[in-house]
């Protein structure tokens, strides 16, 4: 027993009803090596007092008989430290029940009272943290709201926390998600799992939808299992992503309902997208292309006679091309390519490529349209053109030899009729005498439309050169030829000023004798003829206008008269070949320009025609 009572950590003594101490154990003699405990006042020992303590629970534990336990404080000294001690007092009765002595003890519990001041201080700065957190936090027990921290109350729009304690907690969970926050409560609380960051839908107490990332953990809290829930309100992440997807999705429709072909590959040149349309251009699967460069796609669809190499040298070009800086007004290079469908077709394409940075990485994009109908149209029309053209020039040469050659044996048939008229006129009948004027008649008919075609066919091949020349000296010249005409009676011709043109001169007035001439002849009978020349300075061209008071042309003959051959009367009315403005506007075209009638039956007409201006200095 005494053995015991020496090893034991906690100090013992035995006090009297004076105070007095009668025995110690071990612990208390090592406690206070330099005093001899037995005989002294224990208020002496243990508190250094020359008197007993106003409120001295051994005291009381003589007079109320009762066991008392205090835990005190022993203020360290400069060798010791500050000690927390458990102080308790044992009353020890006689037979009668009459306190005869007291037991004390002491136990130093200093270690057990930091480890409770930590704990407690450690709960203190996790309650603050809990409660400051700006991400909401909540505890439930069976089903229901046991702590909630003010961001939580303020998520779910609860006035405060106390609010939401007693509530249960499906009653903010979206109805979809029940069955899984249900599983997941049951499986941490049977396994301690805690739960791994999950999306859910929260209801908030408005019933609006709010979308939360969800961590829970089991813990204990206030002594029973209870489930932590910590929450991040991720309803704008969410709609951002939402919004994402939806652009993404709108642009994908965009490029996927695309005809022209959309690529885009990276700096290593494999292929990120391949759209439909590429699909049709090239007939390569996107599966097939995806993932592969942009040299391996390509060289699937060489056409014939062209080298990998070549096309590899192309794309390197056009992609050092690309790396040089671009600004927004910079134009997107364009380059025309062929290529060959896999189904041995060929296609033209067109094709724009682009550089972009996206999150750092540089990526290739090209558009690229089929433009093998435009470019097959194109090809077809400019084969036309030119067969028009080599067709147009054959027919002027046959016009030019056949007229130039025709001139020959007729001047000789209209001669040798002549001169047959004259030797044999009254010597043969008069019916002879009508036949050979009939022939020379139309011999030089013959010979008036020769010579016009031979003029038509001239208008382009035996043209002269275009200079600058002033148009009123054109027209005099013109009405200097025109004179026996011009100067018979009733006949007025007003000339405006006019300004210089780019021309050639002896067309022009080819021109205005054409008009002019046409002037006189289609004239009203019996009404005096008025001509009015005049001209209109326009940007680069100049408009001249020959207006005449004669018979008028009706609408429908507007283009006709234009054509070659082309007559409204007959012969005998008017004479002529309906050669005139045929030439006429032959000459016009050859100038870049534009010839056309203004006109009203019975009151005149009006011919306006465009030739170059002359330039300014
Ligand atoms: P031509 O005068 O030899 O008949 P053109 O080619 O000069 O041939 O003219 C074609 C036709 O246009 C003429 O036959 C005539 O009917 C009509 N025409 C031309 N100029 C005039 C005009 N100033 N007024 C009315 N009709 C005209």
């Amino acid at each position: 027993m005494g053995s015991i009572l020496t090893a034991l950590d906690t100090g013992l003594s035995l006090i009297d009803r004076e105070m007095t101490i009668l025995w110690v154990n071990q612990k208390v003699r090592d406690t206070f090596p330099d005093q001899e405990p037995v005989g002294q006042k224990c208020y002496r020992l243990y508190e250094g007092r020359d008197t007993p303590c106003e409120e001295c629970a051994t005291r009381q534990a003589f007079v109320t008989g009762e066991v008392t336990r205090i835990e005190k404080y022993i203020p360290g000294t400069s060798s010791a430290p500050g000690r927390w001690l458990l102080l308790a007092t044992q009353p020890i009765r006689d037979e009668s029940g009459q306190v005869l002595h007291v037991l004390e003890s002491f136990t130093d519990i200093t270690p057990q009272r930091q480890m409770v001041e930590a704990l407690r201080e450690s709960e203190e700065r996790y309650r603050t943290l809990i409660e400051l957190s700006p991400e909401p936090i909540a505890v439930h027990h069976q089903g229901k709201v046991v702590y909630a921290n003010p961001a939580c109350a303020t998520m779910v729009g609860a006035r405060t926390p106390q609010d939401l304690i007693g509530k249960p907690i499906l009653q903010f969970v979206h109805p979809d998600d029940h069955d899984l926050v249900r599983e997941r409560v049951r499986r941490m609380l049977a396994y301690g799992e805690t739960g791994s960051l999950k999306e859910e839908r929260f209801l908030a107490l408005d019933g609006h939808v709010i979308n939360v990332a969800v961590v829970a953990a089991p813990i204990t809290f206030e002594n029973l299992p209870a489930v932590m829930v910590l929450f991040q309100d991720i309803t704008e992440r969410k709609q951002a992503e939402e919004a994402l997807h939806e652009s993404e999705e709108k642009f994908r429709m965009l490029i996927h309902s695309s005809r022209d072909g959309i690529l885009l590959n990276d700096e290593e040149g494999a292929i990120l997208e391949w759209n439909s349309g590429m699909e049709g251009i090239t007939g390569i699967p996107k599966e097939d292309a995806v993932g592969c460069t942009l040299i391996q796609v390509a060289s699937r669809l060489l056409m014939d006679g062209v080298t990998i190499e070549d096309m590899e040298h192309r794309i390197l070009a056009k992609i050092a091309e690309l790396n040089q800086p671009v600004t927004y007004s910079s134009e997107i290079p364009y380059v025309e390519a062929t290529i060959q469908h896999l189904d041995g077709s060929p296609r033209f394409i067109q094709a724009q490529s682009f550089r972009f940075t996206s999150r750092g990485r540089v990526l290739y994009g090209a558009v690229i349209r089929d433009v093998t109908e435009g470019k097959r149209a194109e090809l077809t029309l400019k084969e036309y053109a030119n067969r028009l053209k080599q067709s147009n020039e054959d027919l002027e040469r046959f016009a030019y030899i056949s007229s130039h050659d025709l001139q020959e044996p007729l001047r000789a048939i209209v001669s040798y009729t002549q001169l047959l008229e004259r030797r044999y006129k009254d010597n043969l009948d008069r019916d002879a005498d009508e036949y050979l004027h009939y022939i020379v008649d139309g011999g030089k008919r013959m010979q008036d439309l020769i010579h016009d075609l031979l003029e038509f066919s001239r208008v382009n091949t035996k043209g002269g050169k275009f200079r600058t020349i002033e148009a009123n000296a054109v027209v005099e010249d013109t009405l200097a030829a025109l004179l026996p005409q011009t100067q018979a009676a009733g006949v007025t011709i007003i000339v405006d000023p006019l300004p210089a043109v780019m021309a050639d001169p002896v067309q022009l007035r080819q021109v205005f004798q054409n008009l002019i001439s046409n002037a006189l002849k289609f004239r009203k009978p019996d009404v005096p003829v008025e001509i009015h020349i005049s001209a209109e300075q326009l940007k680069d061209k100049v408009e001249f206008s020959v207006a005449d008071n004669g018979i008028g042309i009706e609408p429908q003959y507007f283009e006709k008269i234009f054509v070659i051959f082309q007559r409204l009367h007959a012969m005998d009315k008017y004479e002529g070949t309906g050669i005139g403005l045929a030439i006429v506007k032959r000459i016009i075209d050859r100038h870049g320009g534009r010839i056309w009638v203004e006109s009203e039956p019975g009151k005149g007409s009006t011919f306006h025609f465009t030739i170059p201006a002359a330039k300014r200095d």
